[in-house]
Order: C-alpha cells, then structure tokens, then sequence
C-alpha cells in the first residue's frame, strides 16, 4: 500500500516535532512547512530526532500562493495547520501579524486545498481560549459559547468558524480541536510553564536570583503535547469530521506549577525569588481554562496519559539537563 502523506505547518514549533514522531513512527510520509530564514533553527526537531526524516518545503502562512504551489507539489492526504502566532501576550502588541497568519493564512490554506487537494483531511489547531471565561458548571467543553478575550483567541475564532465553513460548505473533512494548554520541555520559552522551568533552574543553578512574573492567580488545565498530537490525528482517522476539546480535566494553579517546579529541585520556598511585575500581566486576562474532553474520550477512545506532576518534572528535568550542560 502506497505511504500516506501528511503535510504539517508549524514543524519547528512545540507540537511540530511531536507530531512528526508519531506520523513517521506510523509510516507516513511527512511535509514540514517552514518559513524562509537565512538561519533555521531545528532545535525541537532534532529534540525529538526528526530533522532528518521530515522533507521541508518553504511557504508561509500569509502568502497564500505559496501555499497553492506546495499543495500542488504535494497533494497530501492529510493536513494539520499548527502554524500560528501562538502567544497571546503579544497578539496585543501585535494584532494585525497575529491575524494574518491565524485568521487569513487558515483561509488561504483551505483555499489552496479546496483547489487542489480536496479530498485531503484537515486538523487546525484551534483553542480553548475561544471559551474566555465563559463555562457551564465551572466546566469548558463543545456546548459553552465561545467569548474570546483577546486579539490571539479573537483570530483563532475566525479560523474556527471558516473551518466549519469548508466543511458545510464543501464537503470537505476539516476537524477543529479546541486544543487546552499542552506543554512539553520544547515549549516556547515564553509561556508561563516553560518561563517557570527554565527560571527555576536557573535559580537553582546560581545563574540567576529572580523570577519575574505576570498575574499568577490563574488557573489552566495543563497537559502534554505528546498526548495531544495522537488526539490531533485520531480526529482525522475517524469517519466523520467534527469539532472537538482536548484537555486533561485536571486544574492547578500557577502557584502550584511553582511549588511543583521548585520542590523538584529541592527548593520549598519560592517565594523567596519570584518577583511581580506588571509588564506581564495582560489587559484582559483568561482566569481559568479548565477542559471536558467527554466527546473525544468517547468519540475517538482519546485520554490524556500524562499528569500535571509528571508534566513539571518532565520540564524541570530537561532544562536541568540543558543548562547544566
Ligand atoms: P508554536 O508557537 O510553538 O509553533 C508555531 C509554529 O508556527 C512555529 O514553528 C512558527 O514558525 C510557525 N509559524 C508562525 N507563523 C508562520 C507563518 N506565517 N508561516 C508559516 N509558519 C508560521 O506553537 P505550538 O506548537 O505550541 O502550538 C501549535 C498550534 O496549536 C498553534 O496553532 C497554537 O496556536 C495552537 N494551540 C496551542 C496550545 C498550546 O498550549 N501549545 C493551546 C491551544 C492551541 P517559526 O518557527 O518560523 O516561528
Ligand atoms: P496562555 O494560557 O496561552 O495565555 O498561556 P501562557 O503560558 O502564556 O499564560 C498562562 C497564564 O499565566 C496566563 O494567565 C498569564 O497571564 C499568566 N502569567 C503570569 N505571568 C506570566 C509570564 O511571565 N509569562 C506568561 N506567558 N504568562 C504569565
């Protein structure tokens, strides 16, 4: 049987390189979208040892007949668009970039699919920031109306909404997953999990003497990105396209990703360096984002494996390993 294809944007990001583990550990033959840069960075790719094995076509996500050019090259049987400005702390710095690449590159994309491979089954990476701090019972799942609350969740709305278009549409198999929080040693330096990782390590390693951070009064449902991708594929294995959340259904604190962080390396009281300051807290803040992921555990069989004390300790030990090296 002739190799299925599977075309990822956002390769060189968190949940790129995952992703491509497991198409590749599955036999597909896996595209990896990246930008033009006079100097790449593989470093997660090579993280999860993947470099070598994925074929890399140069396109963006804003330039839509680059994007016709590579569809027409590849023809992929499945697409997962992970491509995004994902951070929302600067999609206020930077809202027009944030939605050119997350609004109009996921119409530029599926206009590149419909036009020549319409057959082929889509993932976007949409969000549970979508919900804001709108829930049903304390709770975040496929019937909460979506409240967005920022200029990242505002231009993933959009993205969501043309996704279901193409699908009533055209026919055409396009899933969202309404994805929570997923975190991993190759997460972004600047989100909070990774900030806190690094930070603590650094700390404990005599290289710095503070932590500076925003609002930690809130609270994510936080998983890991390994278990995420198979949900991103299990959607696209299924015989219908639809719409689902994933997240764990656990909740902790970001108080609690401290302790957590900083007891694994023996230190009990972290308040002792961890320092506020307002220049990373957010005009409008998302203040828990806790996920019910019912439908994908009964529609696909998708759990989460790993929990939040592993997931810290997973990220603490990397960056151990990293920066004493
Ligand atoms: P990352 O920010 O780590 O990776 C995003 C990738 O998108 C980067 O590799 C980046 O490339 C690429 N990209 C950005 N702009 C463009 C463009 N114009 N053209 C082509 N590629 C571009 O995100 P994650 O891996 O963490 O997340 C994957 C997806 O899931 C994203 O869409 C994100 O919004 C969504 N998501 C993630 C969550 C999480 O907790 N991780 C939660 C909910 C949704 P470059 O290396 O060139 O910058
Ligand atoms: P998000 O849920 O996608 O916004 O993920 P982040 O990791 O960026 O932020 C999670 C939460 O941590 C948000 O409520 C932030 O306001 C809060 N936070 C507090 N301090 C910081 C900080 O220094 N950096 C980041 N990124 N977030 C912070």
């Amino acid at each position: 049987m002739a190799k299925k294809t599977a075309l990822v944007t956002g390769i060189l990001g968190q949940d790129g390189p995952y992703l491509a583990r497991l198409l590749l550990d599955k036999g597909y033959k896996v595209y990896g979208l990246i930008r033009r840069y006079s100097n790449p960075n593989f470093g997660n790719t090579d993280y999860l040892g993947v470099t070598n094995d994925v074929e890399f076509v140069t396109g963006d996500m804003t330039d839509e007949k680059s994007l016709m050019t590579i569809f027409k090259l590849i023809t992929p049987d499945e697409v997962y668009n992970l491509a995004a400005q994902s951070f929302v702390g600067v999609s206020w710095e930077q809202p027009k970039t944030t939605t050119e690449i997350n609004s109009l590159g996921v119409l530029y994309l599926l206009n590149a699919m419909r036009s020549f491979a319409p057959n082929a089954r889509l993932f976007q990476a949409s969000t549970g920031d979508l919900f804001g701090n709108n829930n049903i019972n304390g709770i975040q799942n496929e019937d909460v109306p979506f409240k967005p609350r920022s200029p990242y969740a505002v231009s993933k709305l959009y993205a969501y909404w043309m996704t279901v278009n193409f699908r009533e549409s055209y026919g055409m198999f396009c899933c969202n997953g309404l994805l929570f929080n997923h975190e991993s040693p190759i997460r972004g330096q600047e989100f909070v999990t990774r900030k806190i990782s690094s930070g603590a390590v650094k700390i404990k390693l005599g290289l710095a003497d503070e932590l500076i951070l925003g609002n930690i009064d809130g609270r994510r449902d936080w998983g890991f990105a390994g278990d995420y991708v198979e949900a991103m594929w299990l959607m696209l294995q299924h015989e219908r396209p639809d719409d689902y959340v994933i997240a764990t259904g656990e909740i902790h604190s970001i108080r609690e990703f401290l302790d957590t962080a900083f007891r694994r390396l023996g230190i009990n009281d972290w308040g002792r360096y961890v320092r506020f300051d307002s220049k990373f807290s957010r005009p409008t803040e998302v203040y828990t984002l806790w996920g019910n992921s019912e439908k994908a555990n009964k529609t696909l069989g998708w759990y989460p494996k790993a929990r939040f004390e592993a997931i810290v300790h997973m990220m603490v030990d990397a960056d151990l390993e990293r920066l004493s090296a």
